[in-house]
């Protein structure tokens, strides 16, 4: 059974899902990088996250070949896929988020994107895009829009404004090396019942041979990958796109969905990477 949390609009979001930042950069490594995202929908994902950015739409490309066939073969029903894509910033005016969002449906090969995130803050101005996105779920285009590196004061605007109340969730760097968002900006979301995606949680792989986190780990018969997320999905409203192609590193990741860490094994992770004690700026990537 998938862990998920609640989106402001009821819907399910699993707690665990897939990045593929840097998939479709290469045509000599497309087909294997199809197969690696075909291969975590059958072992299990159900959240995908791409965007329009992602080696110029390459990325998408991939995922939604990966899709095709995975539904062609009977192993999942487009239903039960969480997809969520971005649109860049300088694309998101009225008209520009529409046609970004038209052509990544091509790409992905599909007629609804479920959650479609303004990548991060850019030129145009906020009531805009968020009115383009709020259309773009009028049509069915998109299940539910949302947002990326925006800190709390982002927020906040983006809240003040009466489009910007149906805001359903935020991707932000957070990763036990970068725990910034846990003051401040994540009790905000949870107080607004919307979840913080986590983008790169095992810090683009190298948390994952934090020779600090080893013997934990080893304790609890886990990689240190695997304690990593676990510490992260701990905390409530929290989920985490880690990005794998490596089969043993997909089949980790998803398991850590599962694994549910003691109060003394949080404390020993937070005695080496300590919570925040006061705010600091969002760390983006
Ligand atoms: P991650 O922290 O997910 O790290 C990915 C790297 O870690 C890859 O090299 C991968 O190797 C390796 N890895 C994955 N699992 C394991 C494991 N269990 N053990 C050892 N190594 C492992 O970094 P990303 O920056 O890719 O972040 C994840 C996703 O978040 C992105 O792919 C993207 O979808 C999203 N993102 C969003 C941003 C935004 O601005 N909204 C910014 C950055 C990322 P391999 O691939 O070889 O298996």
């Amino acid at each position: 059974m998938t862990r998920t949390v609640s989106t402001p609009a009821g819907a399910a979001m699993p707690v665990l899902g897939l990045g593929t930042w840097r998939l479709g950069e290469a045509a000599n490594r497309r087909t294997a990088e199809v197969a690696a995202v075909r291969s975590a929908i059958g072992m299990g994902y159900r959240l995908i996250d791409t965007a329009e950015m992602y080696g110029d739409g390459g990325s998408e490309e991939v995922v939604g070949e990966a899709i095709a066939q995975a539904i062609r073969a009977g192993e999942v029903q487009r239903d039960e896929l969480f997809i969520v894509s971005k649109v860049l910033p300088q694309n998101a005016s009225r008209k520009g988020t529409a046609q970004a969002c038209a052509r990544s449906l091509a790409r992905l090969g599909l007629d609804r994107i479920d959650l479609y995130l303004l990548h991060w803050q850019g030129p145009h101005p906020l009531r805009e895009t968020c009115a383009a996105l709020q259309a773009l779920v009028a049509q069915g285009d998109i299940g539910q829009w949302g947002v990326s590196n925006f800190d709390i004061d982002d927020m906040a605007e983006l809240n003040a404004l009466g489009e910007g109340k149906g805001c359903a969730a935020n991707q932000v760097y957070y990763s036990l090396g970068e725990r910034g968002p846990e003051f401040g900006l994540l009790p905000w979301l949870r107080d607004h019942g919307q979840p913080l995606m986590a983008y790169s949680p095992i810090d683009r792989g190298a948390l994952a041979s934090d020779a600090r986190l080893e013997a934990l780990a080893a304790r609890r018969g886990v990689t240190v990958a695997q304690l990593a997320l676990g510490r992260l999905l701990a905390e409530s409203g929290v989920v985490a796109i880690p990005k794998a192609v490596r089969e043993r590193h997909l089949r980790e990741n998803l398991a850590a969905a599962a694994l549910v860490l003691t109060p003394e094994e949080i404390v020993e992770i937070d005695r080496l990477y300590p919570p925040p004690r006061r705010k600091t700026p969002l760390a983006m990537i």
